[in-house]
């Protein structure tokens, strides 16, 4: 908060009772008088003590000793007041009070003295009228000291007290205590002056402090705000969640830790630019702040994630209704000029304490569960439960086995044919990786890669399936091709594109006879970095197949704008190819195929209805358990051999 003084410098020079316009200013006033004005009251009481005793013999008893102890005993009274006052425990207005109190009794107790010590002159010769010079001057300066964060108080001290002094001096015509009086007037003109300066320098320092304190407050506002939405950002996330497992710790209360991710967001920012992104996130912001309230904490985590701390989660279903809530409003479309987007937004919910009790723990969980969605159910939140911490152990069982392998000796690759069923030829082998670990047994290729490019291993991993599936492929006949499939990392990593090329070139592999199968999630990731490795790829001979195909969630936008040579229809469809809405959808994508002059491949083809069905819809090439399942490189060969000389798979 900032401050306004009670006086400006002319305010404070030329007015007796100022005006008291901050009350926090006050306080602070109050704070510095109160270690000063006890030991002013103990100044006043010695100095008159030490008056009276040298008057005792010479004046009545009641000028020595009745009006002096009732003196006295009013300056104990204030000085115990004063002592007993707890300035940080008073209100501004109440100081405002004081201050105007203390003005004001600065009035009584300086007409008090000074009229004591000026009926005293009266008795006594020219050593007992000195002593009440020198106990004015002494008194009237140490007052002055006192009152330094009072400067109205010491000016009225100052007028009063060297008023009646001088008047006192001149009227008498005695020359000595004329020449004294104006000495001490001028000695106290100089000291007040010295004290207003002091106390504008005093001011200007809480001034300063004020200001300070509010640059310091507005620093810490933006050093917690994110600048795009205006939510706060990861790091008072971060120390909202540590401030609330304190809190929790204790208790054992239970609350939510809630992770949205935008669905779409990449593919708008790759395809409607940067501002367009900025915008889908500002409004997203705007959105979410909606939801903000005393109990929840939302903050936007960095690129397209956003943070929601439920502070209090008892009931789990409430917290679960939130977060579909939450889910539910960004799936509004959002206009970008002529043109909408729906960048939808799945979530991850984790409880404290079940999920986890650290602060890392539970925002894993809650990314888990996040991931689950993305994977699962896009569009939706996951709360993370039991099952989930399974999988979580299980997969870690992975990771250990996979950091630990040997993967040269325990990994090799299987091959699965596919099927010309024009000329009933075996055209290209998809290369299936197989990993037999000594810990774990076999484990299925889908689990060790996700667990590879979790943790790092990916490049290795990619590399080294692929130089044994190149080795392998060098047995294979040469209008036979071999297919490989990528991860979705490996096209995102410039290095792992370049020593790929490379492993192709050291093979001696025609590159024409090589395919790399790519999925949507591996162009998702990062779409034009995709698009340079796939040219770079294909100005070798290489042939991209995008694998998978009807599963993702990305447009056809990327088919049109990726330079593509075969799409392989994910096997999913072929369980119902037989059914209405099964055939629509295949024939759709061989459409799409035969528009942009692509290859497109059936995979999982299990019965020969389905293998007649897809050859109705015009579907040239074929794979599955029907055609052969995956096996290795001799066995493949051995079943090349044999086919030769059998009757082709047909319908
Ligand atoms: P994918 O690329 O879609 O591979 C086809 C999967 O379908 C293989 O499973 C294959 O055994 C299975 N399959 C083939 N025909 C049929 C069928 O008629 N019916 C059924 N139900 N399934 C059939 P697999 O070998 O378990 O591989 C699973 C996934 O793991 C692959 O799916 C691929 O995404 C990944 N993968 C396998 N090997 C590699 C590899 O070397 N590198 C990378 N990055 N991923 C790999
Ligand atoms: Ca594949
Ligand atoms: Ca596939």
């Amino acid at each position: 908060m900032r401050m306004k003084f009670i006086y400006g410098r002319r305010e404070l020079l030329s007015g007796i009772v100022p005006s008291y316009t901050d009350p926090e200013a006050c306080i602070r006033q109050i704070g510095e008088l109160q270690k000063q004005i006890p030991s002013l009251y103990a100044l006043l009481s010695v100095n008159a003590c030490a008056l009276a005793f040298t008057h005792y013999p010479l004046a009545p008893a009641w000028l020595t000793v009745g009006l002096p102890g009732a003196m006295i005993g009013l300056c104990v009274v204030r000085a115990t007041h004063w002592w007993h006052l707890r300035p940080q425990s008073i209100s501004g207005e109440e100081a405002v009070k004081r201050l105007r109190g203390t003005s004001l009794l600065t009035v009584l107790f300086s007409a008090l003295f000074v009229g004591w010590a000026m009926k005293l002159t009266s008795y006594g010769g020219p050593f007992e009228q000195g002593h009440v010079a020198i106990f004015v001057a002494i008194t009237v300066i140490a007052c002055i000291f006192c009152l330094t964060h009072l400067p109205a108080a010491a000016l009225v001290v100052t007028i009063i007290v060297m008023g009646s002094f001088l008047i006192h001096c001149f009227t008498s015509g005695n020359s000595v205590f004329i020449a004294i009086a104006l000495n001490t007037a001028f000695v106290t003109v100089v000291m007040v002056r010295i004290l207003t300066n002091n106390f504008l320098a005093f001011l200007q320092l809480l001034e300063s402090k004020a200001e300070a304190q509010r640059l310091g407050e507005e620093n810490q506002r933006l050093a917690h705000t994110d600048s795009l939405t205006g939510l706060p950002n990861r790091r008072y996330f971060f120390q909202r969640l540590d401030a609330l497992i304190a809190a929790s710790a204790t208790g054992n209360a239970a609350f939510a830790l809630a992770i949205f991710d935008l669905d779409r967001f990449k593919p708008i920012n790759d395809t409607f630019g940067h501002t367009a992104g900025d915008r889908v996130l500002e409004e997203t912001g705007r959105r979410l702040s909606a939801f903000a309230a005393d109990g929840v904490t939302i903050a936007r985590l960095g690129g397209d994630e956003f943070g929601v701390l439920i502070h209090a989660a008892d009931r789990t279903a409430d917290a679960v209704e939130l977060c579909n809530r939450i889910c539910t409003a960004l799936h509004a479309p959002i206009s970008l000029g002529e043109t909408q987007v729906v960048p939808g937004c799945s979530g991850g919910l984790a409880l404290y304490p079940s999920a986890g009790r650290a602060a890392d723990a539970l925002f894993d969980r809650a990314d888990y569960a996040l991931y689950h969605s993305k994977e699962r159910k896009r569009g939706t939140t996951t709360l993370f439960s039991q099952e989930h911490e399974d999988a979580i152990r299980a997969e870690r069982a992975v990771e250990a086995a996979l950091q630990s392998a040997d993967l040269a000796a325990e990994m090799e690759m299987h091959y699965q044919p596919i099927l010309d069923t024009v000329t009933d030829r075996i055209t290209t082998v998809e290369a299936l990786a197989r990993w037999t670990s000594p810990k774990l047994g076999r484990v299925p290729p889908d689990r060790f890669i996700a667990v590879a490019e979790r943790c790092g291993m990916i490049h290795s991993v990619t590399l080294l399936l692929l130089r044994k599936a190149l080795a392998d492929a060098a047995r294979l006949p040469d209008d036979i091709g071999l297919s490989f499939n990528l991860s979705s990392h490996d096209l995102a990593s410039p290095e792992t594109v370049i020593a790929i090329l490379a492993a192709v070139r050291q093979s001696g592999l025609d590159p024409r006879r090589i395919t790399l199968e790519l999925t949507e999630t591996a162009l998702m990731r990062d779409f034009e970095g995709a698009q340079k490795a796939i040219t770079l790829l294909r100005a070798l001979g290489i042939k991209i197949a995008l694998d998978d195909f009807g599963t993702g969630y990305s447009s056809l936008n990327y088919v049109h704008r990726l330079p593509l040579d075969r799409i392989k229809i994910d096997r999913g469809f072929m369980a119902d190819v037989e059914s209405d809405l099964g055939r629509s959808v295949v024939i759709t994508i061989l459409d799409l195929c035969q528009n942009l002059g692509l290859d497109g491949i059936a995979e999982g083809i299990e019965t020969t209805e389905q293998l007649s069905a897809v050859r109705r819809h015009g579907c040239r090439y074929v794979q599955g358990y029907l055609i052969g399942v995956p096996m290795p490189m001799t066995d493949l060969l051995g079943g090349l051999r044999g086919a030769a000389q059998a009757e082709p798979v047909s319908a």
